[in-house]
């Protein structure tokens, strides 16, 4: 990237990174053992208040993790977004599942209500399990995303899940640092009230070890067989005994090090997210043709912003997206929708009228949390100048 440029949203090490990846380097634990990954996982926990976590090289290899070990496999069928990365479906892929696509609410997260419309109308229960009465396939898991930091309508999600019998993985990806803001789950942090919530360390989350996930839950002995599965399932260090397949998953000691000093940060980088986005919102005001999208009320960590049309329409969409590139600024729409997707196409997707209309309308706009306020206030000139 230019110096003058503004790019979207790049990682931020202001604290002891250089000093724990060093030891690591020094000490020369730099592989899949070291005293980095145990302490991460522990402050991970500890942090979320969860019993246990289990850190993996990436948030996918952490959900493919979960569906193998709730036994999601051929045959069965995981309710997932439309508006997500594609890695959330793909896990599903992995375990030879089959997706069912849904729309979102006004918040761009997963239509609870539209998830429990097709639980009531289109399946039927069988010996506790849930069949979708078409293809005659198990209902198992739903994968609710957080998307940007917002936060899913969990404790409806919950209420189904218990009804029909359906695991419930987090995909808490993007929302490391939020917390539920009202109801049943006021006060948990977003990623804890499934069986299991995932968390992911790529480059561009709120904190990073350049590639990394982590898998939480209060169900100890889940995290301790997904753990094992993450390093070839092997059983002892000396005869390499295997009693399952496995993966090779597990977190280096290089990454956690890296993670243990920006987990230290991440209050203080929720607050400056939060910061900028009010910042952005009050600057974006009186901009005639679009505004930037209100998080839900309470406490997200804001992790992406989102700066909306006030209709839906591409070809603005893609004119301001040019625009902003010429001036160096970073900003993309939000992802292709995963039921458009060449893979995806042959699988069932309701009606997702939502998620379209954000597709056509929502921009993301520079959030990194080394942002200067002399680069917000440029992002904001070069919004407010365009002929819309
Ligand atoms: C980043 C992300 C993932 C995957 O995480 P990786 O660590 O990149 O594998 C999954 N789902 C969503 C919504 C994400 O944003």
């Amino acid at each position: 990237m230019q110096h003058n440029s503004i790019p979207l949203s790049v990682p931020n090490f202001c604290g002891n990174e250089k000093k724990y990846v060093d030891n690591a380097v020094e000490t020369e634990w730099v592989s899949t053992a070291g005293a980095f990954i145990g302490q991460f996982e522990r402050e991970m926990a500890k942090k979320l208040g969860a019993a246990q976590a289990c850190a993996c090289q990436s948030g996918t290899a952490g959900l493919h993790l979960c569906l193998r070990h709730f036994g999601i496999g051929a045959g069965d069928i995981v309710l997932v977004p439309t508006l997500t990365f594609i890695a959330t479906v793909n896990a599903v892929m992995y375990q030879s599942a089959e997706p069912v696509f849904f729309d979102c609410d006004g918040h761009m997260c997963v239509n609870v209500d539209q998830v429990e419309t097709y639980l009531a109308c289109e399946c039927r229960m069988e010996d506790g399990r849930t069949v979708d009465v078409k293809s005659g396939k198990t209902v198992k898991a739903v994968i609710p995303v957080h998307v940007f930091g917002d936060h899913c309508d969990m404790a409806h999600l919950m209420q189904l899940a218990d009804q029909y019998h359906l695991f419930v993985i987090e995909d808490a990806t993007e929302s490391l640092g939020g917390t539920f803001s009202q109801g049943t789950y006021a006060g948990r942090p977003t990623g804890t009230v499934g069986h299991a919530g995932v968390f992911s360390f790529n480059g561009n989350k709120i904190i990073t070890t350049g590639g990394g996930g982590m898998i939480v839950s209060d169900d100890e002995a889940a995290v301790n067989h997904i753990r094992y599965l993450s390093q070839q399932a092997k059983n002892d260090a000396l005869y390499f005994v295997h009693e399952e397949y496995g993966y090779n998953y597990r977190m280096t000691n290089l990454q956690a090090a890296l993670g243990l000093a920006q987990l230290e940060q991440l209050e203080h980088f929720v607050g400056v997210k939060r910061r900028n986005y009010h910042l952005y919102s009050e600057l974006l005001t009186k901009c005639g043709y679009g505004k930037l999208l209100p998080f839900s009320c309470g406490t997200t960590n804001c992790w992406f912003y989102s700066f909306a049309l006030n209709r839906p329409d591409a070809e603005l969409r893609d004119k301001l997206i040019r625009y902003m590139n010429d001036q160096n600024i970073q900003v993309r729409p939000v992802w292709k929708l995963n039921h458009l997707q060449t893979p995806f196409q042959r699988f069932r997707a309701m009606d997702c009228g939502n998620a379209l209309k954000f597709y056509d309308r929502v921009v993301n706009i520079p959030c990194s949390t080394n942002l200067t306020l002399e680069q917000i206030s440029r992002v904001c000139q070069a919004l407010l100048a365009f002929n819309a």
